[in-house]
């Protein structure tokens, strides 16, 4: 391969994004980067700290001085990555409802936004890494080399983190994991700051027609042939 890629992949709650984002970064040995982890770390960290969800110019400041490490895998629990925050382990912690109740509007706030999006850049400039999120092909990295942007119904992406919540030993029901996932979309879509949506030049796939699999191969193609 002769130039290292800067690969975004966008798309709703749970529609495959960090499955294909991770298997592709492995597979061309890029850095792989789930930036949803950071906008959980600063909701975590906001609702440790007792930080009402209103409050935008505490969580602002918060998302400014954070410490927050994003680490790559290493083998245990089949983890993707392993996130520091103030050098604590918090990468399951990161994945309860009360996090996921509290990480949309925290996300809407602009100042949060540009905090996180300014240490997303950073990450990104030396080539070589698959960036996975919401914004990432029309703001965080516009000149990304691949934009992939994925869909799939609510039912077939309920469904699938209602079993990855199982896995994880977690009592939810398929019904509160879908109303979660629709009441994010909502709100990740409809915000004036960098709302969810695909860029110009994103490459649609639809993970309800296509498995991971499929989707991987065509992403795969796509990188052989950017690199041509
Ligand atoms: O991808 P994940 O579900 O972990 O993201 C959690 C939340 O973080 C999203 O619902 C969204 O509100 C926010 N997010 C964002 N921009 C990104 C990544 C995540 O607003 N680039």
């Amino acid at each position: 391969m002769s130039r290292p890629l800067v690969i975004a992949i966008d798309g709703p709650a749970a529609s495959g994004k960090s499955t294909l984002g991770y298997h592709l970064a492995r597979h061309l040995d890029y850095l792989y980067l789930d930036t949803g982890a950071l906008y959980r770390a600063v909701t975590l960290a906001a609702l440790r700290r007792g930080i009402p969800i209103e409050d935008e110019a505490r969580i602002t400041a918060l998302a400014e001085s954070l410490p927050i490490e994003v680490l790559p895998a290493d083998g245990r629990e089949g983890r993707q990555y392993t996130v520091l925050m103030e050098g604590e382990d918090v990468t399951g912690a990161l994945r309860t409802p009360e996090v996921d109740h509290a990480v949309s509007p925290v996300s809407a706030y602009p100042g949060v936004r540009a905090a996180l999006t300014r240490r997303m850049r950073e990450i990104a400039r030396r080539g070589g890494v698959v960036m996975v999120g919401r914004d990432i092909g029309t703001v965080v990295l516009p000149d990304a080399d691949l934009k992939l942007y994925l869909i799939a119904s609510l039912d077939a992406r309920a469904q699938r983190r209602f079993l990855d919540r199982l896995a994880q030993g977690k009592e939810v029901s398929l019904e509160e994991v879908r109303a979660d996932l629709a009441r994010r979309d909502a709100i990740d879509s409809s915000r004036k700051a960098a709302p969810l949506r695909p860029a110009d030049d994103a490459i649609i796939f639809d993970n309800t027609t296509l498995t991971i699999e499929e989707m991987f191969r065509e992403a795969e193609r796509l990188v052989r042939d950017e690199d041509c």
